[in-house]
């Protein structure tokens, strides 16, 4: 969306339009709120998610007292021009109570998909930790030859459990692949979205 988009949506009497913000890359939806045409134009000119905030009946900049800002990805209207769905990547937690997302954090209504991002994150925390504390930590302390080899070991485990043709043991060594790719992409300072985006180049 751009600017000379603003007075083409279909603004309702109340001049505000319902804002669903999902994270950029794990696809969790993170909180809801209302924009006006200013809060939208707010938005896209600094890049910082600014809603109209009802109880306050002034522009709310997401983060303005906290830091945990919003910073914009892209912002899109739905069929009928009457609802917002903006993506963002989140500097903090979202939630005013300190998680982050403004829905209750649990398995039941977390996408499967967003695990992997999930995990990421942990991994991520892990790299420089004491070996000992942890054995993310310690694969990363033996450095990047011996993750290359346990990506080695997983896939050609996971390629020898499919040609034996058990599902079960296919399940672990895939997750086991996965999880160790994680964190081999990690080593090299490269993150999944990295690799989503060759991804989608090649079927474009
Ligand atoms: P912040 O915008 O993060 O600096 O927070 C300022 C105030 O906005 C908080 O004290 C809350 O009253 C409110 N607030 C912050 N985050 C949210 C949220 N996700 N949903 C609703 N209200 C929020
Ligand atoms: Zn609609
Ligand atoms: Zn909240
Ligand atoms: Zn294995």
């Amino acid at each position: 969306m751009n600017p000379e988009q603003i007075n083409q949506l279909s603004w309702p009497d109340s001049q505000l339009l319902p804002a669903i913000v999902q994270h950029a890359i794990s696809g969790k939806v993170l909180m809801q709120g209302y924009m006006n045409q200013d809060a939208l134009q707010h938005t896209l000119q600094s890049g910082n998610v600014t809603f109209f905030s009802r109880s306050k009946q002034r522009l709310w900049t997401k983060g303005e007292s906290s830091g945990h800002t919003l910073q914009l990805v892209s912002i899109d209207s739905d069929c009928d021009s009457d609802s917002l769905l903006v993506l963002a990547l989140p500097q903090g937690p979202t939630c005013h109570i300190g998680t982050e997302t403004c829905w209750h954090d649990n398995d039941a209504n977390s996408p499967q998909l967003a695990f992997l991002y999930d995990l990421e994150q942990v991994i991520k925390a892990r790299e420089g930790a004491d070996p000992k504390s942890s054995y993310t930590a310690s694969l990363f302390a033996k450095g990047v030859k011996r993750i290359a080899q346990k990506v080695g070991e997983e896939g050609v485990e996971s390629a020898l459990a499919a040609m034996a043709g058990d599902r079960e043991e296919l399940k672990n060594e895939a997750a086991d692949l996965l999880f160790h790719l994680l964190v081999l992409l990690r080593s090299q300072q490269l993150e999944l979205a990295d690799v989503i985006t060759i991804l989608k180049q090649r079927h474009r």
